[in-house]
This record gives structure tokens, C-alpha cells and sequence, in this order.
């Protein structure tokens, strides 16, 4: 029966981390991950959710059914900390969200809704974008199509090419945006172009979704949902955000994230969520009970979440750190041409490395890095960044 089944070639940034742990070099680097590690090179156990989970586990509670949509706790938590929370959109009951298995869940289900609303839609990704976003539409049924987005010779965004190409899409097109810290290239719109973004999209009459999985990862929790919050107030009727823990909360595993959709007012909202809640059913049927509760007994609490929000900023501004580190000490190296590292932002940096230099990088220096030149600064800590340097270094030479 299965004999016609080809083998589809494995995840390449995957194989890069199974190639790295089968490494028995000494001092070895991965940059090819994309998950934040603290100054030690662990995955940080955040102390906010430490404490739910201790007090989690002192209850002992029963693991009955989640509702297919979620705990309620968790939803609105969920909807205050990416519409703000004195949004007119929630005050209006406008945002239906549900909790979902990731951010990469909430994607999907996002893409089966949108399939029963506009079947025939392409979906506009960025040049380039997030490897999985393809595979998500693509699986929906959606043909996916790119607008410029990157800019090789700036290593910035291609601002022009980005509204030229948005201008050229039909209406009713879903144009997937990268709320913050985009990965795989680091290279987010200011708050001005992303004001014009969304005069376009108005204009040409697209449907937004927008995929926020770095929320507090580049300036701050409010500041990173700017992107979210322009499309609130820009009168556009209807639009989608999928959102992602697993970075924020440091719970990659428990595959934490939600799906809100906007809708034109209560009553189309509830529709809307009653779609949601059938696409959920025949997907996974409900979500995970235990890192829905740790979200959600976080955000509940005043005192966790500045808790939260303290280690969430610390995090960050290691990040900061590790950036201008980088391009400092490259610098003294003699390769001055990495200050754009510093301006991009989030985990990710497309440093501009070649593949070729990658593959040296790996072969002659045990430094991990994705074959598109993508670096994971959060994985550089005070420890690695000198390694990581002067072999930079070396192979710019
Ligand atoms: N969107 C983007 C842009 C991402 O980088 C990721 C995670 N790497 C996701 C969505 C999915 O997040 P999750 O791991 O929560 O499914």
C-alpha cells in the first residue's frame, strides 16, 4: 500500500541540530536553533512559571477536558496582552480567541478557517519567511505566493518592493505579516512603514494575518504588538492573529499559543468562534490542559506577571547585549560591516554569510549556522561570543 510513498527530505535546521549533538568537537556552537538560551546556554525555566507549576502540582488537580476552544482564563488573558487591554475591540466584543497547540497551530487553524471564507484567495508570505508558513498554507489549500520583503545588499527591508508587490495582490488576498522580530531575517518595518502597510492593505481590501511569536523579544510587550494595534484602530473590518508562547514563556514543549480573529462586531464574532471551535473539533479536538494553565496562572496574577515581564525584559536585553557585542568585537577584528546586526531584531539575524562560509564555519570551526546565513542570537552568551567572532571573522577574511 505504502510503496509509493516517497521519503520527503527531513527538516533541514533539524538535521543541522542532530548534526551538532553527533559533534564531539569541543567548544562546539549552535546557531542554528531557534530557541532562546540563557548566559549558561540552558532554555531558561521561567520563575513565574516555576511558581505556578509548583503550585500546580501541590493541587494535584484532576486533567479533565479543556472546552474545544480553551480555558476561558487563558483566552482573555490572551486577548489583553495582544489587543492591550483597554482595546475598543474587546470592549466591542469584536476578538474571538481560542487557545491552540502553538503558534503553529493557531496558523492552521487560522489558514482551515480562512479556507471556508475565501477559497479561492492566494496567500502573500514574505520573501523570505518563517520555513513552516509555506507548508501551513500550502497543506490548507491555498496557493502561496511572496512580496519582497529582504533586502540583500542593505541587509534591511525592501520597503518599496514590499507595498509594490502588496499593491499588486487582489482583493480579498491574505497577506501574512510578521507581527515583530521576523524571522528567519531579524528585519522589521518602523512604526511609519508599517502605518503605510496598513493604509494598503485597507486600500487594496486584503486580509490581514498576522503571526506575532516574538511578543516582547525586541522593545517591550506593548511596543511589539504595535503592528497588531494598527490594525485595531485602522477601521478595517476583519483580520486574524495567531500569537505564540513558546518563546515569551520560554514553554516550547507545552505548545502554548491562540488564534484571534476580529470580526465586524459581537454577533459575527461568535460566528466566527463557532466555525473556529468545528475546525478545532475535527483537527485535535481540544487543546493541552497543562501549559494553558501555567499562561494563564501567570497572567492572572499581578504580582506573577511583573514577575514575568521583569525576566521577559532581562531576556531581551541580553539579546541587546549579544548583538552589539558581536558587531563590536567584529569590528576590532577588522570587520566592520556587521553594524546592521545590531539594527535587526528578535532571536534571529540573517547575518549575510554565505553558504559557503556557513559550511566553513561548521567544517573548520564547529560553529552551527543555517545555510541562509541565519544566526540564533540568543544562543551566544559571554562564554561563546569570542569563539563565534573571530571565526566570523576568518571566513569574512
Ligand atoms: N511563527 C513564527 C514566525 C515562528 O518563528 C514560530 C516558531 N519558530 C511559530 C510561528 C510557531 O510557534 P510554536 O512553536 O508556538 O508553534
Amino acid at each position: 500500500l505504502f510503496a509509493s510513498v516517497e521519503m520527503i527530505p527531513g527538516d533541514p535546521i533539524l538535521g543541522l541540530s542532530e548534526a551538532y549533538v553527533a559533534d564531539a568537537r569541543p567548544g562546539k556552537v549552535n546557531l542554528g536553533v531557534g530557541i532562546y538560551y540563557d548566559e549558561q546556554g540552558r532554555i531558561p525555566v521561567m520563575r513565574a512559571v516555576r511558581d505556578v507549576e509548583q503550585a500546580l502540582a501541590r493541587e494535584a488537580k484532576p486533567r479533565g477536558y479543556l472546552p474545544i476552544d480553551g480555558m476561558p482564563a487563558y483566552n482573555q488573558a490572551t486577548q489583553k496582552l495582544v489587543f492591550g487591554a483597554e482595546s475598543p475591540l474587546l470592549a466591542a466584543g469584536r476578538v474571538a480567541t481560542s487557545q491552540t497547540i502553538g503558534g503553529s497551530g493557531a496558523l492552521r487553524i487560522g489558514a482551515d478557517l480562512l479556507k471556508h471564507v475565501l477559497p479561492n484567495a492566494k496567500v502573500a508570505l514574505s520573501n523570505p519567511s518563517w520555513e513552516n508558513h509555506r507548508l501551513v498554507f500550502s497543506s490548507a489549500g491555498f496557493e502561496v505566493v511572496n512580496y519582497a520583503y529582504y533586502d540583500a545588499e542593505t541587509h534591511g527591508l525592501d520597503f518599496a518592493g514590499m507595498l509594490a508587490d502588496l499593491g499588486k495582490l487582489e482583493p480579498g488576498s491574505i497577506v501574512l505579516l510578521h507581527a515583530c522580530c521576523h524571522n528567519p531575517t531579524g528585519v522589521d518595518p518602523t512604526l511609519e512603514q508599517w502605518k503605510q502597510v496598513v493604509a494598503l492593505v485597507k486600500e487594496r481590501g486584503l486580509m490581514p494575518f498576522i503571526d506575532m511569536a516574538y511578543q516582547g523579544f525586541d522593545k517591550g510587550i506593548e511596543t511589539d504588538a504595535m503592528a497588531v494595534r494598527l490594525f485595531a484602530e485602522s477601521g478595517i473590518e476583519s483580520f486574524v492573529v495567531a500569537n505564540s508562547y513558546s518563546k515569551s514563556f520560554s514553554l516550547y514543549g507545552e505548545r502554548v499559543g491562540a488564534l484571534s480573529i476580529v470580526g465586524k462586531g459581537r454577533e459575527e464574532a461568535l460566528r466566527v468562534q463557532s466555525l473556529v471551535k468545528r475546525t478545532i473539533r475535527s483537527n485535535y479536538s481540544s487543546p493541552a490542559t497543562h501549559g494553558g494553565a501555567l499562561v494563564a496562572g501567570v497572567l492572572n496574577s499581578a504580582e506573577l506577571r511583573a514577575v514575568w515581564e521583569q525576566e521577559l525584559g532581562e531576556m531581551r536585553e541580553r539579546i541587546h547585549g549579544m548583538r552589539a557585542g558581536m558587531v563590536e568585537k567584529l569590528a576590532a577584528a577588522g570587520e566592520p560591516q556587521y553594524g546592521f546586526i545590531q539594527q535587526q531584531a528578535g532571536m534571529f539575524s540573517y547575518s549575510g554569510l554565505s553558504k559557503a562560509q556557513v559550511d566553513r564555519l561548521r567544517e573548520e570551526y564547529a560553529i552551527y549556522a543555517v545555510g541562509t546565513g541565519r544566526i540564533c542570537v540568543a544562543a551566544l552568551n559571554r562564554a561563546n561570543l569570542d569563539t563565534v567572532v573571530n571565526a566570523v571573522a576568518a571566513v569574512s577574511r
